[in-house]
């Protein structure tokens, strides 16, 4: 999903001058590091639209032959060093001219809030004063304050460019009632509720193996069976990490595990012994998901979980994720043989969570 930036112009990208007003090309001053950090922060998949109040531009106080020259110096600056703005949206009236689009009022970006498609979540508004906060408000977004001396652009670039993956998920059908929320990178916060203790203590096995944090609300409709409960949780869970990884730059994308004889091996190979358990796991966003399982449950159910729902769950999971998926398990004790595949899935599905960088994994730009 795409996200954005709404930015502030004066005070902001540029030095506000001591009259507030850039009339001339000799008042052009850029706010420190705001070039580099705007590069930084598109590369990390922000898309930038400005939006600056202009009082009384076209008015015999603020002629138009005197801002544009200004204004086109510093536009064209940022894009000669590669920052793109989507649109420079301009409010020219007074505050007594009482308009629709002055800030904070949402004239200006009306476009952008009926277009449902991007991710509020994780787009903000950047700008120097409280109207500037009290946008983003309105526009519901986060707001973040620019100061030079306290939350500069530099500050501003690192912070977001390590945005917290965090995200809940709920969905709420006739069978099932569920709430999920994740946090990609902090482990030992989780809650599992799910009304079935061997199936918590297998979300736990994901949430401690793979370094994240689940809560987990489930409240299903047991009274018929475990099914619904069980996929239905499997098919938020995908989604909540997937909301959560939002673009996924930087993150490792393949995960594989081979726990043979107690000890994990690192490196997993197609000519491999697999005596034990196996997963292998890529965050491939693929629209058609490659999903094998390959056990056989030395019994039908492990507490109140059937077994033939392990499987079940895990596809739910990996279509809701986009994930390609392969386990395997060998025979043995059926809550041994669940329990490791929760584990080993938890080991593959942190390596590759984990996030080094701002790249993104794919050759084709985008998962
Ligand atoms: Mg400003
Ligand atoms: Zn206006």
């Amino acid at each position: 999903m795409k996200k954005y930036l709404f930015i502030d112009r004066d005070g902001t990208i540029a030095a506000e001058p001591y009259d507030e007003q850039i009339d001339s090309t000799d008042k052009v001053v850029f706010e420190p590091f705001v070039i580099p950090a705007l590069l930084k922060l598109q590369q990390c998949g922000f898309s930038l639209v400005m939006v600056s109040n202009q009082d009384g531009l076209g008015t015999e106080s603020f002629p138009l032959n005197t801002f544009t020259p200004a204004h086109e110096l510093i536009v064209n600056t940022l894009e000669s060093q590669g920052i793109r703005f989507e649109q420079v949206l301009i409010c020219p009236h007074k505050p007594d001219d009482n308009c629709e689009c002055r800030k904070p009022k949402l004239g200006l970006v009306m476009p952008y809030l009926k277009d449902t498609s991007w991710d509020r979540e994780h787009s903000y508004f950047i700008g120097d004063r409280d109207s500037d906060m009290a946008m983003g408000k309105n526009m519901g977004i986060g707001s973040i304050r620019y100061d030079r001396t306290s939350n500069g652009w530099q500050q501003i670039a690192s912070s977001l460019s390590s945005a917290p993956r965090v995200a809940t998920v709920e969905r709420n059908t006739r069978e099932t009632k569920i709430k999920i929320s994740v946090d990609l990178d902090h482990a030992g916060l989780s809650h599992f509720d799910t009304g079935m203790g061997f199936f918590d203590h297998m979300l736990d096995q994901i949430a401690t193996h793979g370094g994240i944090s689940i809560d987990a609300k489930v409240k299903g409709d047991l009274w018929v069976d475990e099914h619904h409960a069980i996929e239905d949780t499997g098919i938020v869970l995908g989604q909540a990490i997937l909301k959560a990884l939002g673009d996924k730059r930087g993150i490792g994308r393949f995960g594989f595990v081979l726990p043979m004889d107690e000890v994990y091996a690192e490196v997993f190979s197609d000519n491999l012994n697999t005596d034990d358990v196996m997963v292998a796991l890529d965050i491939s966003g693929r629209p058609h998901v490659e999903f094998t399982f390959d056990a056989e449950f030395s019994r039908d159910k492990v507490g109140q979980m059937p077994a033939q729902m392990v499987p079940h769950f895990f596809e739910s999971l990996a279509v809701a994720l986009g994930l390609t998926l392969h386990m395997h398990v060998s025979k043995g004790n059926a809550h041994h043989q669940v329990e490791a595949l929760f584990k080993a899935f938890g080991r593959a599905l942190r390596q590759a969570l984990v996030r080094h960088g701002d790249e993104l994994p794919s050759s084709k730009g985008s998962l």
